[in-house]
């Protein structure tokens, strides 16, 4: 099962290209709006393992490695962009690349608190859970502290 952390190691391991010309035609303009649930499974054959949305009509059809109704849904319809649930990349099926873009940030951003519950940790929210009270017991850590703990000898 995928973590946030790995999943942000695995998104850069490829090179998206960002100057995809077919992007904004081919956008949902409410994707803000849209509910999204990474756990769909495809439109034609129930499959739900790797699944990727249709960014022009919000289908979810299945990866090459199932039975390929997302190449078949660009190939009946021309829709060229893709979303992965797995790992949140975006395909462009006419660049026949991986893309990346600023449009494309809400998009994975939902997917994203989908798939894991919570925001991306860029995201200026990261709590530290670090605050504890240190005057309680007045039994610091024994070892190294100013160098006045003596060595334990047995
Ligand atoms: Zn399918
Ligand atoms: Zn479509
Ligand atoms: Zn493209």
């Amino acid at each position: 099962m995928p973590t946030p952390a790995n999943w942000q190691a695995g998104y850069h391991s490829v090179t998206p290209r960002s100057n995809c010309p077919h992007l904004h035609d081919n956008i949902s303009p409410n994707w803000a709006e849209v509910t999204v649930d990474v756990s769909k499974p495809c439109t034609e054959c129930n499959d739900a393992n790797e699944n990727w949305r249709c960014l022009k009509c919000q289908g979810v059809f299945c990866s090459r490695y199932i039975n390929g109704h997302a190449a078949e849904h660009h190939k009946n319809t021309s829709h060229p962009i893709s979303v992965s649930f797995s790992d949140l990349s975006v395909w462009c099926y006419d660049c026949d690349d991986y893309i990346t873009s600023p449009l494309l940030k809400p998009i994975t951003t939902a997917l994203y608190v989908s798939k894991f519950g919570e925001m991306p940790s860029n995201s200026n929210e990261i709590e530290i859970a670090s605050e504890e009270d240190t005057t309680e017991g007045g039994e610091g850590p024994s070892n190294s502290v100013g160098g006045s703990g003596p060595s334990k000898a047995d």
